[in-house]
């Protein structure tokens, strides 16, 4: 369950019991998916609980709304202010951060005429596993650019991530892999994805992905790091059988890929730049220090 008796969310203004939370079943976005939100996470670190990437995560959302006419009223410090308030009311250190903008009632196909905001936060520990995924070529492919705004966190565009994990567990696999509409290798339903071929990182470059804030981040502690990222088109025969791979996101962390279609990628995740990315990513989202000495 995402939320208990004592659970406080922000609605509109006020912070309020979860159950006493309500949303109108004429709301434009339930019937349209026609609304905006974010997915952000929160660590307890050694200088307290810290929102990772909070300004990014709200910039973004604004940029969402922005994209397709969704009315923003909001200001990301406020934001900001409003969620640590949150974390602090529900006494969560390590939490998932879900803010949701959504549209009041509205049949017809026309843009929002007021936004309405939820901030709801659920307790999640820090992950970042030895669990490896097996995934599989998605039969979707990502919706193309001429088709949406894909740089957008859109709540619509979830449906097409919902049928390709679906699909992937119908089939006895973790996870799916989405292709773009020229077959390009694109991203997971909700994580961008990095391969390793020799001693470079290859990541799909943009323009059919979610521009993820893990993914900018994993390409800074590379640069850090000296490790060489090149962002490109990715044909899935390269993909096959390379040296190691993983997918990164805010939920997802950094997280290594066994195999694709069955195929294994060559290294053990041990001995993969994803394992040595991983642990980078760990500490800083932890704030403690990371020296590549300690990985050996
Ligand atoms: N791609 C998709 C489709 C996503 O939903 C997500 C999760 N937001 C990501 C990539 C990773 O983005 P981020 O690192 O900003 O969480």
């Amino acid at each position: 369950m995402y939320y208990n008796e004592s659970t406080i969310v922000y609605l509109n203004g006020s912070f309020i019991k979860a159950t006493d939370a309500v949303a109108n079943p004429y709301d434009q976005t339930l019937h349209y998916g026609y609304g905006a939100f974010e997915g952000i996470r929160a660590y307890d670190t050694q200088n307290g609980v810290r929102i990772f990437k909070a300004r990014e995560h709200y910039d973004r959302l604004k940029f969402s709304c922005e994209s397709v006419g969704i009315p923003y009223p909001y200001q990301t410090q406020e934001l900001i202010d409003i969620t640590y308030e949150l974390l602090n009311r529900n006494g969560f250190k390590d939490a998932y951060i879900r803010p949701l903008v959504f549209c009041p009632p509205n049949m017809s196909l026309t843009k929002g005429k007021a936004a309405q905001l939820l901030i709801a936060t659920w307790e999640w520990g820090a992950y970042l596993g030895e669990k490896l995924l097996r995934l599989h070529t998605s039969s979707f492919r990502r919706i193309p650019p001429q088709c949406f705004k894909v740089e957008a966190k859109v709540s619509g565009h979830y449906v097409n991530s919902i049928m390709a994990t679906q699909e992937a567990k119908d089939k006895g696999f973790d996870e799916a892999l989405l292709l773009d509409i020229d077959g390009f290798v694109a991203e997971g339903p909700g994580a961008n994805f990095f391969v390793q071929s020799e001693d470079v990182l290859y990541t799909p470059q943009l323009g059919s992905i979610l521009p993820g804030i893990t993914r900018a981040t994993v390409i800074e502690i590379c640069q850090e790091l000296g490790i060489e990222v090149v962002e490109k088109k990715l044909k899935l025969e390269n993909v096959h059988g390379a040296d190691s791979a993983f997918y990164c996101g805010t939920a997802a962390e950094v997280i290594g890929i066994e195999s694709l279609d069955n195929i294994p990628f060559q290294l053990q995740w041990k001995d993969s730049l994803g394992a040595i990315i991983q642990k980078a990513y760990k500490n800083r989202v932890l704030e403690q220090e990371f020296r590549l000495q300690e990985v050996a």
